[in-house]
């Protein structure tokens, strides 16, 4: 990463994407639902209106400058402190961007926006897409995702649907399981006929493993978490859920490069310290010092959630 970067972050490793350079195209936190699992706190005011948030070419050029010093890289990601297909012009940046890399380029979004029809060309060129889909019925859409008023679960499933039959690319729908709330057989059933209907080329089981400010969510069991998965198998391939895993390695300033991460979303204590103690393979004791050092700066706090110790921001 290149020091002093407001948009681009990363890049960050994870078994999904890979090396992945992220891009935040909004402020935080901008959105059009209040999802019960947010790492980003509640939503305090609804965003439905799409905008411009930061000038287009301003965003393009930390991409330019990030390209010629990140290497390896299997994606750009574009994700947003909130709803990122609220940012108008994300097609203008996804086909700029494909004009200077082979990277392929992915968009995470909840998917909310899709109904309309020119949020739906604006994605046409990325090379995957991955909006979320999280119950199969209006009750437990509105209780999971907690759209703004106006949006609905009937107009979110006929968006995918109609991206689905527009868009050539890789669609891979995320699901989030929790337990306790969408995880019986019937929520799972609910689910899996939604999903037939729109034809994901795959379908990302993920889990709250990262504490949710302000909200009570649940791990599954892993009984119904195999259950999940058998039900959701028998209408698209169904990729299980795994712990991303962080690469600092090529981080000219791990302060720097830890801040962009924590401040988008909590890392686990564990995952940091085995991220730093990549960066020194030949010094066992070093990531012990580095750790005490970066929380030194008081940037960070901790915070336990399902009995793990994650780093958070701290305000102010
Ligand atoms: S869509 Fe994403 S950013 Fe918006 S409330 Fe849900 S989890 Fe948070």
């Amino acid at each position: 990463m290149v020091d002093g970067m407001k948009y681009v972050f990363g890049p960050v490793s994870s078994k999904r994407l890979g090396q992945s350079l992220g891009v935040d195209l909004l402020p935080s936190k901008s959105c059009t639902w209040n999802c019960l699992y947010c790492q980003l706190g509640k939503t305090r005011n609804f965003v439905t209106e799409r905008q411009e948030f930061f000038p287009r070419e301003e965003i393009l050029e930390e991409i330019r400058q990030s390209l010629k010093v990140s290497t390896n890289l299997d994606w750009i990601t574009f994700v947003g402190s909130g709803e990122t297909l609220l940012y108008k012009g994300i097609g203008w940046l996804i086909a700029e961007t494909k004009k200077l890399t082979n990277v392929p380029v992915a968009v995470i979004t909840n998917g909310s926006l899709l109904y309309l029809p020119e949020v739906r060309e604006e994605l046409l060129f990325a090379d995957a897409v991955l909006p979320s889909l999280n119950a199969g019925s209006e009750e437990l859409h509105n209780k999971i995702d907690q759209p703004a008023s106006g949006l609905t679960f009937q107009q979110h499933v006929d968006g995918l649907v109609a991206f689905r039959s527009e868009y050539k690319g890789r669609l891979w729908i995320e699901v989030m399981l929790l337990g306790g709330i969408n995880d019986s057989d019937e929520a799972l059933h609910d689910l899996a006929s939604t999903l037939k209907t729109i034809h994901p080329d795959m379908v990302h089981l993920v889990l709250p493993t990262r504490p949710a400010p302000e909200q009570q969510v649940q791990l599954p069991s892993d009984e119904r978490l195999e259950r999940a998965i058998a039900i959701l198998s028998e209408v698209a391939t169904v990729v299980h859920p795994l712990k991303g895993s962080m690469d600092l390695r090529s981080a000219p300033d791990l302060l720097e490069a830890i801040t962009a991460i924590v401040s988008r979303h909590p890392v686990q204590q564990r995952e940091l310290h085995k991220a730093v103690a990549d960066c020194f393979p030949n010094d066992p004791v070093k990531a012990d010092v580095v750790m005490q050092e970066l929380f030194a700066t008081a940037r960070f706090k901790l915070v336990e959630y399902n009995g793990e110790l994650y780093w958070v921001m701290r305000e102010g």
